[in-house]
């Protein structure tokens, strides 16, 4: 992808060069290199995308152009450049680089995602690779599909089904839907409104058998605009779901028996969806849906979540599903923890959520039968048990505390579930830091951003993390990093590590960068992100903290379903303090300085966030 100038490059030296004294260092060409698109790379933008790289050698100011736009070039000869892309599948950007006496050009080629283009002449079209859902959908008769199709705006568009009927689409009347990145990453997402999509459809095929080998009786979209029509097979399958004799199955994420996973399968109210429930292995249901490679499970009567169905076991047929009572429950405090133990008919699913003070167990598919609320030997932590039965297969346990939720976790213990109520530790609101132990997560690798002049995510990770392992040790905590070297590590054994050693805080620390499509010269700063309630006011001094020692915009901290932040026995926070793309913000990753004020940034949150917690009545 990369052509390499055959002209125009390390030109012009003689004559034009100064003599010099023989003590100075020689003059190496100018260079110019491209981190981003790289040779693989396929931008997934339309409108304009990002470029960044550096410019090596030459002496005195270095000027860069792209296709004819003047480009900053930093002092460490880092660039970026926000440009305008062509409508086709591949850019050509001209780079020229000048120096006192020196200049080097390369033409650059990035790769662009292709997009459906109307066929020309046709009024009537398809675009076939806009089929919503396409693959293999099963449901229980009665329910719905809401399908959704590109084709010609203002055409009359049906879906022809092999028994004769045929279903009307509509025109989506609504606003296109904006890249999740902008969504997700830029400032100010009002910027991005769309106009009305009108060549988009929308309509509604009740579940019935569909198309059940992918190949005979299939449905048929058809577009008539004006006196021309498109025709093409919906590439869907449907299958029905027979709830009479309902399928049971047992959730395992480890069937591979890697054994290198959290042993929890996520749950999402939609499929593919962010993760709602953490269901433990062993955990068993009923299934009552696929999508593809999802499966929905029927949690209760009115609840149901879909896992992936890699992680799904049936159960021989005719087992039936786990039902019945909660039995009565008991508190059994320990040094660190006080349990509630819950006995169950079966390993059914469940859910914990947390407020500032209280924690909910919800079990599906059971019904209360908790004659007695035993507190065992009194214990100041909790100070209230209830329970409810908000439906009929439903029940809730409430634990009021007299302190803030510090951590919790779940695990079965035969047929009955175990809630440990992390005891806060004791904070000396002096030194909030002695004592503590506090694990420190150097994000990446694998993967990881590369910064203009090359500097690896993982590289300025781990140093940031070192200064602030000593930072830590210095202020009387017991630091411990999740890796120590560049050795991968999976994100199972990071969280596991925290876990094993009874982390009172876990921090990961990494370096931003934006997708595809986003400004980077608008969209850019300090951000902190976190998972569960009680880490909010952990985000939130960190966030703080890190704005205050890198001077750079305050994006904010936010709600992210990151796997680092996601463990629940202790709080936890994802930074992500620079964008490494940019050039003064890699400038600050690679510098001894830089890396010194992102470790007391993250030190300094940590230290006040505990003090907060320390002056908690
Ligand atoms: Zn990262």
């Amino acid at each position: 992808m990369v052509t390499l100038c055959a002209v125009g490059c390390a030109t012009s030296r003689t004559g034009v060069a100064p003599a010099r004294p023989t003590t100075a260092p020689a003059r190496a060409p100018l260079q110019l290199s491209i981190v981003y698109p790289g040779p693989t790379d396929v931008v997934q933008a339309h409108d304009s995308c990002f470029l960044f790289g550096a410019v090596r050698g030459g002496a005195g100011p270095v000027t860069l152009s792209v296709n004819g736009t003047p480009v900053r070039v930093f002092a460490n000869g880092a660039w970026i450049a926000w440009l305008p892309l062509p409508d086709d599948t591949l850019a050509v950007f001209r780079l020229v680089a000048r120096a006192d006496g020196d200049s080097a050009l390369q033409d650059w080629t990035a790769r662009i995602a292709p997009r459906f283009r109307p066929p020309a002449g046709r009024a009537a079209w398809i675009d076939t690779t806009s089929f919503a859902p396409a693959g293999t959908v099963a449901l229980p008769l009665g329910e719905g599909i809401r399908l959704a199709v590109r084709a010609a705006p203002g055409a009359t568009v049906w879906l022809r089904l092999p028994w004769g009927a045929a279903i009307p689409f509509l025109p989506d009347t609504l606003p296109g839907e904006p890249a999740w990145g902008v969504r997700a990453f830029a400032t100010v997402t009002a910027a991005y409104r769309l106009p009305p999509a009108a060549d988009r459809y929308v309509a509604w095929l009740p579940a019935a058998a569909l198309c059940p080998d992918g190949k005979a009786a299939c449905a048929t979209l058809e577009v008539i605009a004006g006196r021309d029509t498109a025709t093409a097979r919906w590439p869907l399958s449907v299958g029905l779901v027979d709830l009479t004799f309902p399928s049971v199955v047992v959730l395992n994420d480890d069937t591979a028996h890697v054994g290198t996973t959290d042993s929890l399968t996520p749950g999402k109210a939609v499929p593919w969806g962010t993760y709602n429930w953490f269901f433990p292995t062993g955990t068993t249901s009923v299934l009552s849906g696929r999508w593809n490679d999802q499966v929905r499970l029927q949690l209760s009567q009115h609840a149901v979540a879909w896992v992936n169905a890699s992680d799904v076991v049936p159960l021989p047929a005719g087992t039936p599903p786990a039902r019945g009572v909660v039995g009565s429950v008991r508190l059994e405090p320990g040094p660190a923890a006080v349990t509630l133990r819950v006995p169950l008919p079966g390993k059914l699913p469940f859910q914990v959520t947390e407020q500032e003070r209280s924690l909910t167990l919800r079990v599906y598919g059971a019904g209360s039968d908790i004659n007695w609320m035993q507190y065992g030997r009194t214990d100041p932590l909790v100070t209230r048990m209830s329970y409810a039965q908000p439906t009929a297969d439903e029940v809730t346990i409430t634990l009021d505390l007299a302190r803030r939720v510090w951590g919790y976790r779940t695990r079965f213990d035969g047929r009955d579930l175990l809630l440990e109520v992390r005891r806060p530790p004791q904070v000396d609101p002096e030194r909030p830091l002695r004592g503590r132990t506090i694990v420190l997560d150097p994000g990446h690798p694998p993967l990881g951003a590369k910064g203009p002049t090359g500097l690896w995510e993982p590289v300025a990770t781990l140093a940031v993390a070192s200064k602030a392992k000593t930072l830590l040790e210095q202020a009387g905590a017991t630091a411990l990093l999740t890796r120590t070297d560049s050795t991968p590590l999976e994100l199972f054994a990071r969280t596991h590590f925290a876990e094993l050693h009874d982390a009172d805080v876990l921090v990961s620390i990494h370096a931003n960068a934006l997708p595809d499509g986003v400004n980077p010269f608008v969209n850019n700063g300090t951000s902190v992100y976190y998972f569960h309630p009680r880490s909010v006011a952990l985000a939130r001094a960190l966030d703080v903290a890190l704005v205050a020692e890198l001077g750079v915009r305050d994006l904010g901290m936010g709600r992210g379903d990151y796997a680092l932040v996601r463990p629940t026995w202790m709080p936890a926070a994802l930074t992500e303090g620079l964008f490494i793309m940019l050039p003064e913000q890699e400038a600050l990753l690679l510098s001894d300085e830089g890396q010194a004020r992102y470790a007391r940034g993250v030190v300094r949150g940590i230290e006040a966030f505990l003090r907060e917690r320390a002056q908690e009545p």
